[in-house]
């Protein structure tokens, strides 16, 4: 890796780019694609991942967005992204396959395996990561070199990382979780990594046995719990399975525990601000409560407001706001919505809401621990009466026949908004909606009962996992 990296960057120095210039990466994942990463920041350049489920509308708009010196994407790609490219101002344009194929690596071929790290200042910039798109379009977050060495740092101490771990990395590497939290956490602790381009249960099952660490999204979880296969002897090595970028349910972390033995342990973090809160790694700090994300991590404080910025007390919803050396710059050439983001008094504005304590995962939890409720852009505001859509959701997931469910607020002449409800049977399950409204109708007040529940085969998921609520609220907005 030390090797292979210093040839690209001793590549990349020789194009002579200026300070700042940002080297964008379109491709599929390899140990090559993390070289390119590790080549950028040796030399001092700013690295840019892109989604590769991205096509060309979005490729333009990403390229015209970040300007990048170099691009680098896949010779399946070159046509139309060297067009992209062209477009956006750039003047180098190379290719990265997966199977080590591609003019990246002739070019970087005849130079020095060995090359000096470019020193960069802690708030220089060394990447922008484009967030998921969840509740928009795609914002570029601005991390410097001290942000991303704060958040490493501190995951190595809280999460126990070992010289001697074997990560199983499944994640892309487009995205903080499998590039600033899985990756960079397994190289500053020198672990090893086994590496699988995506998820692959089969081969999961198969390797777990010679792993330590995996990090997933919940989807992973539900995935591997669904291989019969799945128990307590493919997980005989691990010590620690990390779950996040989307809520992990309680019933996957309680099923997870019962097969495994091992409980998941729940964190938080967004594109803007790599890791923010953890449940506990070490018994010793507390238990890992499932339905929380757990505490915040050492040095980043959070906080819980009301809309007009008052801490909350424990068991209140309120916005979720955090200050620490992990959080971001900015966002790319947005300094309005910077602004925005940001309150008077310095702390980002997460866009999260949540609550200290109070009920989470169906019981009471200690006011130390964090629980998201939901996105404040997915708040259904329905007759007058704020709905917080993962409350709904708890209570219809509990019902017998059902997997799962997304509740979204759609327009109603009268209401506003009105609560919709999307549900996923269970396999072989008949559910019926009459019965289900009469029944939320016993437990919760009445602003809150769905005026509709919707029978859906699956949710609308993105790459990280994320019900996109967006395309709910488009799908069903008319009943
Ligand atoms: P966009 O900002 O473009 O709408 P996004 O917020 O989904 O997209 P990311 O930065 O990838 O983009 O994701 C961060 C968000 O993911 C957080 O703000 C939060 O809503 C969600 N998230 C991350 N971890 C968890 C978790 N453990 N539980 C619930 N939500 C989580
Ligand atoms: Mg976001």
């Amino acid at each position: 890796m030390a090797r292979g990296s210093a040839r690209i960057a001793n590549l990349l120095r020789s194009l002579g780019l200026p300070e700042g210039a940002r080297v964008a990466a379109y491709v599929e994942k390899s140990p090559e694609a993390l070289m390119l990463y590790l080549a950028t920041l040796r030399a001092g350049y700013v690295y840019l991942p892109l989604n590769t489920a991205y096509r060309e509308a979005e490729i333009d708009y990403f390229l015209g967005d970040a300007e990048p010196a170099v691009v680098v994407c896949g010779d399946a790609n070159l046509a139309w992204v060297e067009q992209a490219a062209r477009r956006a101002g750039t003047g180098h344009v190379y290719t990265l396959n997966d199977d080590i194929g591609g003019s990246l690596l002739d070019a970087a071929a005849p130079f020095a395996d060995e090359a000096p790290i470019v020193p960069r200042a802690e708030d220089d910039l060394a990447a922008i990561l484009y967030t998921s798109g969840t509740t928009g379009r795609s914002k570029g977050a601005m991390l410097s070199h001290g942000n991303l060495a704060a958040n490493v740092k501190v995951l190595h101490a809280y999460w126990g990382w070992r010289g001697d771990d074997v990560l199983l990395h499944m994640l892309p590497i487009f995205h903080v979780h499998g590039l600033f939290v899985a990756a960079q956490g397994a190289l500053l602790a020198g672990a090893r990594m086994i590496w699988l381009p995506r998820l692959d249960v089969a081969a999961a099952l198969r390797l777990l046995p010679r792993c330590t660490v995996m990090m997933g999204v919940p989807t992973y979880y539900v995935r591997l719990l669904a291989e019969p296969g799945f128990g307590r002897a493919a997980c005989r090595n691990m010590r620690l399975f990390v779950s996040g970028s989307a809520p992990l349910l309680m019933e996957t972390f309680n099923a997870f525990r019962e097969r495994t033995g091992h409980t998941i342990l729940e964190r938080y973090g967004m594109s803007e601000t790599n890791m923010l809160v953890s449940n506990p790694y070490d018994p010793a700090q507390g238990e890992r409560l499932g339905g929380t994300v757990g505490m915040p991590l050492p040095g980043v404080s959070v906080r819980v407001v009301d809309d007009a910025g008052r801490p909350c007390a424990p068991g209140e919803i309120g916005n979720i706001e955090v200050r620490g050396p992990n959080v971001f710059q900015g966002y790319w050439r947005m300094p309005e919505k910077t602004r925005q983001e940001f309150s008077a008094d310095g702390w980002f504005k997460t866009g999260d809401v949540g609550r200290w304590g109070g009920q989470a995962g169906g019981r009471e939890v200690p006011d130390g621990y964090l629980s998201i409720v939901g996105r404040s852009k997915d708040l259904i505001i329905s007759g007058g009466f704020n709905v917080y859509p993962k409350e709904i959701e708890g209570f219809i997931d509990e019902m017998p026949g059902v997997a799962e469910s997304a509740v979204v607020g759609v327009p109603h002449p009268d209401l506003g908004e009105a609560v919709v409800a999307v549900v996923v049977p269970r396999p072989g399950a008949g559910l019926d909606e009459a019965a289900m409204i009469a029944r939320l109708k016993g437990m919760i007040a009445n602003f809150k009962v769905p005026k509709r529940i919707h029978v859906a085969g699956e949710l609308p998921r993105n790459t990280m996992g994320k019900v996109q609520k967006n395309v709910l609220r488009q799908q069903y907005a008319s009943f």
